[in-house]
């Protein structure tokens, strides 16, 4: 039964298989939110793509162990921690309270654990000390460390930059960029580990082998994985943009100390556009959820539309796409409900088949295997549509296995059927009249029940009824 499942490399820029390497569990670590405002849903596609691949793993059988930090300290985080007058702590609890709120609504997994920066301030400085005990980092006379890039041979070699260019770039390091930013870095290409406390971080600093400071935004990744994950990582992925420098300089950070590869396999997703630009906050073309919830989608809906694209193509964020998504969404409902009947089940059955273990796939056998190749979600999609034209007339025993195999995939992808906003926030006056319309039924006083029927459709709400009871769906 299960395919093998293979992923695209940004390092080797090649498929490879992924495997647990040491130990019971796929071990991997996600570049995190920096809390500082709403996450928009450019992020979420990142982190969304990191959650039907932990979700496929399980499927596969595969045991995870999913770490995902939060980026509480830096310049944005305290800059408006301060222009609003709160501690950072209280501006970053906040903001991370909200992120919580949305990756449910967007039904994503939570992970086995989500380290703050803030917390593992020794474990940044410990790793610090064993980089400037090596040669690797060195300190300036403000109390700031930076990391020495010509020090480590082959960096660079994530996001396969010329060495020759990084060369010529370090020699000029005297240029005005350079004057202009951190005047005491030996060259342009090195980047601080520490900062040394400036008037401006307020109370923000942290006591330091160095004096008060904070860390530099690279290291504490480096330092959670390693306190997490151990040396070297089964997977560490994040969006295109973190490629370089960020993950360039966690690779440094790191195995200029262990001596051994940070991660075996790096997976990048690439970005959310509108009208062919990132979708970013400092170019002000960004969607929340909230801002999409308010224009009346589902988080389903989302979901469905962030996930829907390949994650190595750029996906274009139209409303029209999330209309799309809608419509597939309710495709689905309906497929499930029609098997449901025939396995003679109920609607709320649904739930009890959407888990990870899957004994046969049958039909979606295609579906399932463009999972496990490069997590071709689209093409996933498009299968579970076009084999479920096959299906027609089946079986009680026939739709039970066929709503086990379609309960994987839909685990595999998160979707949240049958629980989009419209049908669980059903107003109560719309659950009186569907309830009178459902005794005077069981009365058999059909003229009365019709009555009901053509109330409720008048409020745009239209009653289902199953073989024991009903449910209720918002037309659109
Ligand atoms: P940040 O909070 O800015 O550190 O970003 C969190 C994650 O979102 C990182 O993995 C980024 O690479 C990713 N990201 C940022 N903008 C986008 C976008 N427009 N599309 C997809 N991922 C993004
Ligand atoms: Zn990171």
């Amino acid at each position: 039964m299960p395919t093998k499942l293979q992923l695209f490399d940004t390092l080797s820029r090649s498929l490879h298989p992924i495997k647990v390497k040491d130990g019971d569990s796929f071990r991997f670590y996600c570049c995190g939110p920096t809390v500082y405002g709403p996450a928009h849903i450019g992020n979420f596609r990142t982190f969304l793509v990191q959650d039907v691949f932990r979700r496929t793993l399980e499927v596969a059988g595969i045991k995870t162990h999913h770490v995902r930090n939060i980026t509480d300290v830096d310049d944005k985080t305290i800059r408006q921690s301060q222009a609003e007058g709160v501690t950072l702590k209280d501006f970053t609890d906040k903001w991370t309270q909200k992120f919580h709120e949305d990756c449910a609504q967007l039904n994503m997994l939570p992970p086995h654990e989500e380290p703050s920066a803030v917390q593992h301030i020794p474990q940044q400085i410990e790793l610090i000390e064993q980089l400037i005990e090596c040669g690797h980092a060195y300190t300036a006379e403000d109390g700031s460390v930076y990391y020495k890039v010509s020090s480590f041979k082959n960096y660079g070699k994530l996001a396969h930059l010329d060495p020759q260019a990084l060369k010529t770039q370090s020699t000029s390091s005297s240029g005005a960029t350079n004057l202009a930013d951190e005047y005491e870095r030996e060259s342009i290409n090195d980047f601080a580990l520490w900062k040394a406390k400036k008037p401006e971080d307020g109370p923000n600093a942290w006591p330091s082998p160095w004096g008060e400071g904070r860390p530099g935004w690279h290291i504490e990744c480096s330092a959670m994985a390693r306190h997490y994950l151990g040396d070297t990582l089964d997977l560490h992925a994040g969006g295109i943009d973190l490629i370089f420098p960020h993950h360039e300089n966690e690779i440094a950070q790191t195995e200029a100390v262990t001596q051994k590869p940070l991660a075996h396999h790096w997976l990048h997703s690439a970005h959310l556009q509108v009208e062919g630009q990132k979708m970013s906050k400092s170019l002000g073309n960004l969607y929340t959820l909230e801002d999409l919830k308010t224009q009346g989608h589902s988080p389903a809906a989302v979901r469905y539309l962030l996930i829907s694209g390949h994650y190595r193509q750029p996906l274009n964020f139209t409303a029209d796409g999330l209309k799309a998504a809608n419509s597939a969404l309710q495709k689905l409902e309906k497929l499930i409900k029609s098997l449901l009947e025939q396995a003679n089940k109920y609607p709320s059955d649904w739930a009890s088949y959407v888990k990870p273990d899957i004994k046969a796939w049958g039909i979606f056998q295609s579906a399932w295997d463009s999972l496990c190749n490069d997590l071709n979600i689209p093409s996933a999609l498009g299968h579970i549509f076009s084999s479920s034209r096959e299906i027609g007339q089946t079986t009680e025993e026939k739709s039970h296995t066929l709503l086990q195999a379609l309960g994987g995939l839909i685990y595999a992808l998160g979707l949240p059927l049958f629980e989009t906003p419209e049908k669980v926030a059903i107003p109560d006056s719309i659950q009186k009249l569907a309830a009178a319309r459902w005794q005077a039924k069981q009365n058999k006083d059909f003229k009365a029940s019709d009555e009901f029927r053509d109330e409720l459709l008048k409020h745009g709400w239209q009653v289902l009824d199953q073989k024991e009871g009903y449910t209720l769906e918002k037309k659109p």
